[in-house]
């Protein structure tokens, strides 16, 4: 099992009411059945199935990531109850690191929650889409108003009080990228990760014969490599180092096992964009260990084959160790399950190639020795149209979450 982390769903309700959020609004209603707080006896439940998971896989770093809904919706108690008994725990295993961070709206961070994270080293991250424009379009409260200025003061008070500011933003392309980059430098973040939006091939709102995301993510990354005092961003690290191949191929995508408040595991929450109750397992903390989720068949392609079972066309295409295939979630299409390239394929295409040519640009020394041409996105594009054969057992096995 290669999962290094469990996201705890502590809250299954939100303080706002995002319009693309795939926890409530893309079609995945299954939270209205769960608590709203994720109960104390949860805790070591779950804290004695890791102890036993570290030591059955010999594992020598574990991340907690509180996240929900909104995670601060739970009371502070609750924290300091587990990161307690967590390091009380960690001391009867040897050489393990344990990592605790929480994803927030950051509509209420305050010094109080400061303070918490700094007595229990919690990370904070928290989600911001960029510009007043770009984030108030989606990240609003239930009365439909905007939540920017809060988030804006928020991340000030991080800064001060925790002396760094993580952030996270889903791409809003109808905002300009150079507008955006600016924004995060204006609020003086040390790290955006940018997330690209999630749709599945049935619910793509772009024109298709179009790359709007490429261009976008192009004009971002050009202005993010020329920036002598850029902020980290990491879907830009992680590609550069896939591509130079100085990183684990490893897809960050399936490192994470999430717990539902009421202790149900399942795979990772933006496969909800798939369909209501998509992600559901019938497994729970109280009843199964974690690695049972590599019995089921959505726990088997995620955890496992995610970045190996993919369609004929990313099996042969000549840029699959970097993209591998791109989310699983932008895989998925009604009609035959996760058997199609990502919804994103050009794009992904389009921008993998335009990084590997800058970096050539920049690195000419290392690419030189190796007769390397520059890329051509649409030669790419054209090649994997041509890639069709695959065997009827296989094209089965992905097809099988066809709803
Ligand atoms: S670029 Fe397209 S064909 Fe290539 S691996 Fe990614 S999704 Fe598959």
């Amino acid at each position: 099992m290669k999962f290094d982390a469990l996201i705890l769903k502590v809250a299954s309700r939100c303080n706002l009411n995002c319009s693309y959020c795939f926890m409530y609004n893309l079609g995945d209603t299954t939270y209205k059945e769960q608590p709203k707080f994720m109960s104390y006896q949860l805790i070591d439940q779950i804290l004695e199935k890791t102890k036993n998971y570290i030591l059955t896989y010999n594992k020598k770093e574990f991340s907690f990531i509180f996240h929900g809904g909104e995670p601060l919706l739970i009371d502070k108690e609750f924290y300091r109850k587990f990161v307690y008994k967590a390091n009380k725990m960690r001391l009867q295993l040897s050489n393990v690191t344990f990592k605790y961070d929480v994803q927030t709206n950051g509509v209420l961070i305050n010094e109080e929650w400061c303070s918490l994270f700094r007595e229990l080293n919690i990370y904070p991250s928290i989600s911001v889409d960029g510009t007043k424009k770009a984030h108030d379009m989606f990240r609003v409260d239930h009365k439909g108003k905007g939540s920017y200025d809060k988030v804006f003061k928020s991340v000030q008070i991080l800064k001060k009080e925790i002396g760094y500011a993580d952030t996270v933003c889903v791409i809003n392309i109808e905002e300009n990228p150079e507008k955006t980059y600016l924004s995060f430098k204006n609020m003086n973040v040390n790290s955006v990760n940018f997330l690209i939006p999630d749709f599945t091939h049935d619910t793509f709102p772009f024109d298709t014969s179009k790359t709007s995301m490429a261009d976008w993510l192009i004009q971002l990354f050009d202005l993010w490599i020329d920036d002598i005092e850029r902020y980290q961003i990491p879907m830009f690290a992680g590609i550069v180092n896939r591509i130079l191949g100085v990183a684990d191929q490893a897809n960050n995508e399936s490192t994470v096992l999430v717990i539902e408040t009421n202790g149900e595991i399942e795979a990772i929450d933006s496969l909800k964009a798939c369909g209501h109750g998509f992600t559901k397992t019938g497994m729970n903390i109280n009843t199964h260990n974690f690695s049972d989720i590599k019995n089921s068949p959505l726990g088997k392609l995620y955890f496992e084959d995610s970045t190996t079972k993919l369609n004929v066309k990313c099996l042969n295409c000549p840029i699959k160790e970097v993209c591998q295939g791109g989310r699983l979630v932008h895989r998925f299409k009604k009609e035959n399950g996760f058997n199609n390239v990502s919804v994103y394929c050009k794009d992904l295409i389009k921008l993998t190639a335009h990084i590997q040519n800058k970096l050539m640009n920049i690195f000419p020394e290392l690419y030189s020795n190796e007769g390397i041409d520059k890329m051509n996105s649409e030669e790419i594009f054209n090649f994997i149209q041509t890639q069709d054969f695959v065997s009827s057992k296989y094209k089965e096995d992905l097809e099988y979450f066809a709803k």
